[in-house]
């Protein structure tokens, strides 16, 4: 058994669309990056990736590199399932935290889920999706962007 641990927060920014776990969210900001922003999907790469012992998202896809710019970061998500493969590695179940006070997200869960299994190609019950608030404390509670962490189990040599 392997484990990883990932963590991403980006910051809001107005004209930009808010993509979470895949999924657009009505909000009036959305996230400054260099990618679409996707901290869910961020966090999971890097849980996965440190799992696997394959180091970290901003080494395989460089926020320095025009390639990806503005890119869905399902491809990335996709591509880091490839390389887990590839390693004959399989992930048992991933757990992921998001962290913001606004908007509400839990209505987004189900389709966040749906799309995380879908393209890491497990069953749904082992990708698992939480959500809370900071209780108005610190940059998420201010609002000022989007927080997530996430854990991966994979099993293999
Ligand atoms: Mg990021």
């Amino acid at each position: 058994m392997r484990i990883g641990h990932g963590f991403d927060a980006h910051r809001f920014a107005a004209g930009r669309r808010l993509v979470l776990g895949g999924v657009d969210i009505v909000h009036p900001l959305g996230m400054e990056a260099h990618s679409d922003g996707d901290v869910v999907i961020h966090a999971l790469c890097d849980a996965l990736l440190g799992a696997a012992g394959l180091g970290d998202i901003g080494r395989h896809f460089p926020d320095t590199d025009p390639r990806w710019k503005g890119v869905d970061s399902r491809v990335l998500l996709r591509d880091v399932g490839a390389q887990l493969r590839a390693a004959g590695l399989r992930i048992a179940n991933v757990d992921l935290t998001v962290v913001a006070q606004q908007p509400r997200l839990s209505p987004y869960f189900e389709a966040m889920q749906a799309n995380l299994a879908a393209d890491l190609g497990l069953a749904r019950p082992q990708v698992n999706l939480k959500g809370t608030t900071t209780e108005r404390m610190g940059f998420t509670g201010r609002e000022e962007g989007i927080a997530a962490f996430a854990v991966a189990l994979l099993e293999g040599p």
